[in-house]
């Protein structure tokens, strides 16, 4: 299967960026997601705020995501979830495994929208007690 544009991650960077790709002239556009539900992170974030630049409305992080993945598909971008990328070849492609197989995209150009993860100071090998009183988002 050849794509224009096939964007790994289908959290609020990966949806907007899909969305750019199709508003900039690129005609096939896949975003592939390794959860159930496109949104990324937002999904947890339940307070609100969200969206006050994008959409100028005060949204939570589910809200966000849920308007991000509209206008997406609105904008024709096809969204596969389930689908975990495992590798991606020199050659541009992109393989990734889902309930219904394992499956190989072409694409003329990848975005990488995977996101971050934290992890405690003792998962990065600095040693010492953890700084009292810093918290992550995640703690928070
Ligand atoms: C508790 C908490 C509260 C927050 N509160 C705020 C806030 O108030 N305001 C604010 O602006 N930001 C907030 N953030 C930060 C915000 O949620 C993130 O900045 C944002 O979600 C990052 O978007 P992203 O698309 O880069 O990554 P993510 O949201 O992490 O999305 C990445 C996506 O890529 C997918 N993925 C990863 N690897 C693969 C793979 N191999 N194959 C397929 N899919 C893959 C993941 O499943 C995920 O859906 C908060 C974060 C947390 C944790």
């Amino acid at each position: 299967m050849k794509y224009d544009v096939v964007v790994v991650g289908g959290g609020p960077a990966g949806l907007a960026a899909a969305s750019a790709a199709r508003k900039a002239g690129a005609a096939r556009v896949l975003v592939l997601e390794r959860n159930s539900y496109a949104g990324g992170i937002l999904k947890q974030c339940i307070h609100d705020g969200f969206g006050l630049i994008r959409y100028q409305q005060m949204l939570t992080g589910p809200e966000y995501a849920a308007r991000a993945v509209r206008e997406a598909v609105d904008w024709g971008v096809a969204l596969k979830t389930d689908a975990m990328v495992l590798s991606i070849g020199a050659d541009r492609s992109v393989c990734a495994v889902s309930r219904d197989g394992l499956h190989t995209y072409e694409a003329g150009a990848i975005v990488l929208a995977t996101g971050c993860r934290e992890r405690t100071r003792g998962a990065v090998m600095i040693p010492g007690s953890r700084p009292a009183g810093v918290f992550t988002a995640g703690v928070v």
